[in-house]
């Protein structure tokens, strides 16, 4: 399949699809605290989507019965929100998606419920630094293996799994276009970017192996270790210069 060129005016449907997707992140790290449920910040979600009168991606996806997703300590994606309540200490991917005029955007973040510890601490601030390193590499001319290795690169000198069962994607009229994105990968390796295409980089971290496993709801996909992972995601457009983050959140811009 060919990999889709956006032009001008299907980028700022994206912009826009990513600003719902900010908004909902910016509402979900208030509301994190011990004794919130991950169904409450599912609501969150489902009703900003709503309010902003954009349409979830999530939904309903090959039969998924939440908003966003909600991934506690060990688990790494796809965790379905619900009963659960969020304790001192842990800590929390939400990845949440939303569709503008049919155009889609996808951005996960780790959060700390209130204190967390200093190793877990260290995985979020090197998950999110190894998806800027990724991201700095979206850039017309480059291969796309470029993007996989330096996430790699970063991540291996520090010691982390690198989770390699998952990774990211093209996006735009769908969720999920080509290509793969592996967070590993050879500088030289892959198609060229171009401007004009959009890509959701997502680096996911552990502090044990790379490897996973599928739990029981046959949704939630954890270490295969219980190590506990981190999964930093933003939707980018490639252009001639630095990449544009459509997914930015104007209050954890670190560059
Ligand atoms: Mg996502
Ligand atoms: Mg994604």
């Amino acid at each position: 399949m060919a990999i889709s060129i956006k032009t001008g005016t299907d980028i700022e449907k994206m912009r826009l699809a990513g600003g719902v997707i900010a908004l909902c992140h910016q509402r979900v790290k208030e509301a994190i605290a011990p004794g919130v449920s991950t169904g409450e910040l599912d609501t969150i979600v489902r009703d900003t989507i709503a309010e902003q009168g954009a349409v979830s991606n999530f939904f309903g996806h090959q039969g998924f019965p939440g908003y966003c997703c909600t991934s506690v300590n060990e688990e790494i994606v796809h965790g379905i929100p619900g009963k659960r309540r969020l304790v001192e200490g842990d800590i929390i991917t939400v990845d949440i998606g939303a569709i503008v005029e049919g155009f889609h955007g996808d951005s996960a973040w780790t959060y700390g419920v209130g204190t967390i510890s200093d190793d877990a601490s260290r995985l979020l601030a090197d998950t999110e630094a190894a998806l800027y390193e990724g991201l700095a590499q979206a850039i017309a001319g480059n291969r796309l293996g470029a993007i996989g290795h330096a996430v790699e690169g970063y991540a291996g000198r520090r010691g982390y799994g690198i989770v390699r069962e998952y990774g990211g994607h093209g996006i735009g009229r769908q969720m999920w276009e080509e290509p793969h994105i592996p967070n590993h990968g050879k500088p030289g390796h892959g198609i060229r970017l171009r401007a004009g295409m959009t890509l959701a980089i997502e680096p996911m971290l552990s502090l044990g192996v790379d490897d996973t496993r599928v739990l029981e709801d046959e949704w939630t996909v954890a270490t295969a270790d219980g190590s506990w992972s981190a999964h930093f995601e933003h939707t980018v457009a490639v252009t001639d210069g630095a990449p544009e983050i459509l997914t930015r959140q104007a209050d954890l811009v670190v560059q």
